[in-house]
């Protein structure tokens, strides 16, 4: 059976088509800058990459050639073998705790959560509808980013804020990177050989967050109403005193919506290090002994310890530790640095094993008394295997 996985952003879409239940991945690609000058795509078939240079006004347009290149590269013969159409949605808030097929109900409260997260479900919902009318046959699932955080009990999800402020307002913890953490914590436990665990996953790359699972079952995660809490990430502050917001607004005269930039977009690694907001650049600056990029990467690692060490605290222990996303899989350095700190707990780092980018595989020594283990995640399957369960 034909799957798409579909990942819309406001002037993007990504695409994966699976050969289900394989798990084959048949094609995949990326249009970019749609609704902006300079449009493109850009194709995987077979190995090759190809890329073509079209106007791309809107997402109907972007999905009209997705549907042109699947045919006319004879992945299907026709539209009506796309069964399902998997769409990533960043924000499900408290109406959805997994998977669901998208009928209008749906879509309306795909709209309505656009409160929750303004850059990323009004995307969503023009490319379900772009999908809809040019696929109208397959079944359209929405896989939320927020659904897997949905087990975390109220303590650890309600802010201690005015009550009103959740009732009326819906601020609560939401978590994000939800589909990440799922896949990794299954492969997990299909490692280990058994259910009842408790794992902590560390999903680190240009954004972030860590999480606490037990027996499959998210206990517990840093990100919060928004993807801007708990760890430092690319450009985000991450966890921070709430009323330095109001101190600096104050003092400055900065606007709620500068604030928001100011928070998002100029901190982080970024802001410490003053040069910028990826690792790779922070690792070089380290080696040329850039103090501000040893302070920023020691600020980090700290903060993922904290999140570690605490999350070790509310499992009761903990049966492995797994590194996943753009910093988790690739940076050698950063996964060495966290599980050296973690010396306290038991945990010894293998630095031969850990010499590697992208692979699964254990990282720790025989003796360490908590396994950690790379493993790259895998979103776009992880929509693919769920849209095929419903679609099937
Ligand atoms: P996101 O999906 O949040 O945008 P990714 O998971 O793709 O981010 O991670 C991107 C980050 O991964 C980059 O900003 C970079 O810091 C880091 N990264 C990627 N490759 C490497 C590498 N070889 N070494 C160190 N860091 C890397």
């Amino acid at each position: 059976m034909k799957v798409l996985s579909v990942n819309c952003g406001s002037s993007s879409l990504k695409f994966q088509m699976y050969e289900m239940p394989e798990e084959k991945v048949l094609i995949s690609g990326v249009f970019e800058r749609i609704g902006i000058d300079g449009s493109f795509y850009t194709i995987k078939l077979n190995g090759e990459k190809t890329k073509k240079e079209v106007a791309l006004p809107n997402h109907d347009v972007a999905v009209n050639y997705l549907t042109e290149e699947l045919l006319s590269n004879h992945v299907i013969e026709s539209l009506d073998e796309i069964k399902g159409i998997g769409h990533r949605i960043v924000a499900g808030g408290d109406k959805f705790d997994k998977t669901v097929v998208i009928d209008d109900k749906v879509l309306a409260d795909i709209d309505y959560l656009s409160l929750l997260a303004p850059l990323h479900n009004p995307a969503a919902v023009v490319g379900i509808k772009a999908f809809r009318k040019a696929v109208p046959n397959a079944v359209a699932t929405a896989v939320f980013d927020t659904a897997f955080h949905q087990t975390m009990p109220k303590e650890n999800y309600l802010y201690p804020v005015p009550e009103e402020w959740y009732t009326k307002y819906s601020v609560r913890r939401y978590g994000a990177h939800g589909t990440s953490h799922k896949y990794v914590s299954a492969r997990m436990n299909e490692i280990l050989g058994r259910t009842d665990t408790k794992l902590i996953t560390c999903h680190i790359g240009n954004g972030g967050s860590i999480s606490a699972v037990l027996n499959g079952k998210c206990l517990n995660t840093s990100m919060g109403f928004t993807p801007n809490a708990g760890i430092i990430m690319g450009s985000r502050c991450g966890d921070m005193d709430a009323t330095i917001v109001t101190y600096m607004m104050e003092q400055t005269g900065m606007s709620p919506k500068e604030m928001d930039n100011a928070l998002n977009k100029q901190s982080g690694l970024l802001a410490v290090s003053g040069i910028s907001s990826d690792s790779r650049d922070i690792e070089d600056g380290i080696k040329a002994g850039n103090a501000k990029c040893a302070l920023a990467q020691k600020m980090f690692v700290n903060r993922i310890v904290d999140f570690i060490a605490k999350y070790y605290v509310e499992l009761g222990g903990c049966d492995a530790i797994v590194f996943t996303a753009g910093i988790g899989e690739n940076s050698i350095s950063t996964r060495a640095e966290i599980i050296e700190k973690l010396a306290v707990l038991g945990v010894k780092l293998d630095a031969s094993a850990n010499d590697v980018r992208g692979v699964e595989r254990c990282i720790t020594a025989k003796d360490s008394k908590i396994p950690c283990w790379i493993i790259p995640t895998d979103e776009e399957l992880m929509i693919a295997r769920d849209t095929y369960e419903l679609a099937k």
